[in-house]
């Protein structure tokens, strides 16, 4: 089966590498333009675990166009995906998206571009194919929030006992009584449970002796 695929070694690699994209049939013909559509499923988690990430089997959902200009090949568009993390004030898991813009010019080998730059300044096409992967990766890092909340207002958690506040009562805190009170307050709560439950007893009690 795969020897009818694959003549050559390279045209197969690019099958399997849903980054790459052949830009063979443009040509090198300034004008000429196709777009790419594509899912392309994610193998490694990307961002910061247990703070964002694109998890790993996700699909990054890449739609571009790609344009022949004079140095290279232009690709513009964009790129988005799904995110899971938690939020940075109460840790309830939460869920969002991530959206790209793209414009990166892919250089031509031997154009001025080329030549004049540095292998990691500017993109290249290497063998008629362009690697979408570090641009599009690297911008939807750079995208991912730096303190993801489930929502601009979250309160986040009481310092004193660590509910969140959303699920706590109004009025709630932990007040530190000074020491000197704290032995009258146990006294007076002491006084109020001795009164209220032995009271009912005492009326069946006296419910019974009339009997
Ligand atoms: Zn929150
Ligand atoms: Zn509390």
């Amino acid at each position: 089966m795969s020897d009818e695929r694959s003549p050559n070694p390279g045209s197969e690699r690019a099958d399997r590498n849903p980054w790459l994209v052949d830009t063979h049939e443009l040509g090198r013909r300034p004008g000429a333009s196709r777009s790419v559509k594509r899912d392309i499923p994610v193998t490694e988690s990307l961002g910061v675990p247990e703070v964002v990430t694109v998890p790993a089997g996700a699909a990054i959902a890449v739609d571009l166009l790609l344009e022949s200009v004079v140095e290279g090949v232009l690709v513009t568009g964009s790129a988005s995906a799904s995110t899971t993390g938690q939020c940075s004030r109460c840790l309830d898991p939460i869920t969002g998206e991530v959206t790209i813009e793209v414009t990166e010019l892919f250089a031509y080998p031997e154009s001025t571009t080329d030549e004049t730059t540095e292998e990691d300044e500017v993109s290249r096409v290497v063998d008629d194919r362009i690697d979408l992967e570090p641009v599009v990766r690297d911008a939807l890092v750079l995208a991912l929030p730096l303190v993801p909340l489930c929502s601009d207002d979250c309160a986040g958690l009481c310092s004193g006992c660590g509910v969140k506040w959303a699920d706590l009562e109004s009025g709630h805190g932990h007040e530190t009584i000074d020491p000197r009170w704290a032995a009258l307050v146990d006294r007076l709560q002491d006084t109020e449970d001795v009164s209220d439950a032995p009271s009912d007893r005492a009326g069946e009690g006296t419910d019974d002796s009339d009997r």
